[in-house]
């Protein structure tokens, strides 16, 4: 694999991204996502914004970091907050994996993922982007959604929840690119982000590897 196309795949970069407000984006995502922004306003005076488009390998990594020292809080499944310290290694890697990436393996790093929300509800900094407010505070932005963002050219690749990264009603990605750049996110190239990474728990993630592969990378809504 070219060395860019690999930066590219794992958040090394962001040279093919363009600025959009506060956020890096892909050009063509950001042209159907203001598209579709416009007729949900037109349609039913939803406004939707981007909580995130982009993120950068670092920025994923110290999300990662803090996780794992417990700088960050980790919720159970029913949400509740895990203590860190309470469980062993295994288990937290686990529990941070069920919302969160490892650095490297994104899909925001690609500039074709975004996390949305209706700021007619409310502004962003009040976003919690939990499946309870997604399904009671945005439902309409739900709703809507799932009518017409097919469309533009979106669809949700944690629509449900399938065992790995818990359900995320929020994240839409940009399938026309984002389809092409996760058939290039081979096993290899999770590797070896992982090989060349100094995250936390890298030495558990590389003995693990197989299994987050299949659970939490590539298991993901079929478009
Ligand atoms: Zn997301």
């Amino acid at each position: 694999m070219e060395t860019n196309n690999f930066d590219l795949l794992t958040g090394r970069t962001h040279t093919h991204l363009e600025s959009f407000g506060d956020h890096l984006i892909q050009a063509e995502v950001k042209r159907q996502f203001l598209a579709m922004s416009k007729k949900a306003k037109e349609d039913d005076e939803i406004e939707i914004k981007l909580v995130s488009a982009f993120r950068s390998f670092e920025k994923q990594q110290i999300i990662w970091n803090d996780k794992v020292a417990g700088h960050r809080k980790i919720l159970d499944d029913n949400g509740a907050e895990l203590d860190p310290s309470s469980l062993t290694e295994k288990e937290l890697l686990y529990a941070i994996l069920r919302f969160s990436a490892l650095p490297g393996a994104s899909r925001h790093h690609w500039g074709t993922d975004l996390d949305v929300f209706d700021a007619s509800i409310k502004s962003k900094k009040d976003v919690q982007l939990t499946v309870s407010e997604s399904l009671e505070d945005f439902s309409h932005l739900n709703h809507w959604l799932d009518q017409n963002m097919n469309d533009f050219g979106f669809y949700r690749p944690y629509a449900q929840d399938l065992g790995g990264v818990s359900q995320e009603p929020w994240h839409i990605s940009y399938y026309p690119h984002s389809k092409a750049l996760f058939e290039q996110y081979s096993f290899e190239v999770f590797k070896e982000n992982i090989q060349r990474s100094q995250i936390s728990l890298k030495g558990l993630v590389l003995n693990q590897l197989d299994e987050i592969f299949q659970k939490f990378v590539i298991n993901i809504e079929e478009r």
